[in-house]
């Protein structure tokens, strides 16, 4: 038997629940980074040297990253490695002393691109890494009974994460699953925005006894916009 990559089986476990299943997938994996981040790494002189180059996290991950309420200690050794750094590029003379003795006003630009990160957020590179392999796992797998079976169960891929496994499709009858099972969770949909629809029209308010289409707005929006990071 071939070698079955373990995102097979991710992708199996995690499709039934509800939502795109590599949203559900890139929930789990920034977790898992970010509190091993606090709770191995925090201390670790390479992790100290690769947040310094990449100034830190990006927004959206040192946002998450404040979540962790219990690894608060991580969250400060981390920022003031971060904050060593940046003060450090920042006062990095030299130019300053010459731009102030030429009396212009340039030498903003010099340290605004010392303050340039040169490496990419260790977050993202390491949860893009992850989510381009559930992408590629789906889009070889969906031919597979099982796999396919459980994506039809499922509420489909948000629109980010479709464009994604359809870049990595390898062949025709590949596409063909993957489209027309993805077609019948748009349709469904569709259909229960409608549903909301007429049912806010005769009761001119929200309507709460349309059962499955009452949140149907909602899902909507993650299906076309996928989840925040
Ligand atoms: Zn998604
Ligand atoms: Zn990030």
């Amino acid at each position: 038997m071939a070698l079955v990559p373990l995102n097979y089986y991710d992708l199996l476990e995690r499709l039934p629940q509800p939502g795109c299943v590599i949203c559900t997938l890139v929930e789990h994996d920034t977790r898992r980074y970010l509190d091993s981040l606090l709770y191995e790494y925090a201390n670790a002189p390479a992790t100290h040297v690769r947040l310094r180059a990449s100034r830190g996290l990006c927004a959206a991950h040192s946002a998450r990253l404040a979540d962790f309420g219990a690894g608060v200690l991580g969250v400060t050794i981390l920022q003031a490695q971060v904050l060593d750094e940046v003060r450090r590029l920042a006062e990095a003379n030299g130019e300053r002393t010459l731009s102030r003795l030429l009396g212009l006003s340039a030498g903003g630009s010099s340290i605004a691109d010392r303050l340039e990160p040169t490496e990419e957020c260790p977050a993202c590179s390491s949860v893009n890494h992850a989510e381009a392999g559930h992408a590629l796992a789906l889009a070889n797998a969906i031919t597979d009974e099982r796999m396919i079976a459980a994506f039809r169960q499922s509420d489909g891929l948000c629109l980010p994460h479709l464009k994604m496994v359809l870049r990595e499709i390898p062949t025709p009858a590949h596409l063909e699953k993957l489209m027309t099972a993805q077609s019948e969770h748009w349709t469904r949909l569709r259909e229960e925005l409608e549903t909301f629809m007429r049912a806010y029209d005769m009761n001119k308010t929200a309507p709460s006894d349309v059962g499955a289409a009452s949140d149907s707005w909602r899902r909507a929006m993650r299906l076309l916009a996928g989840r925040p990071r």
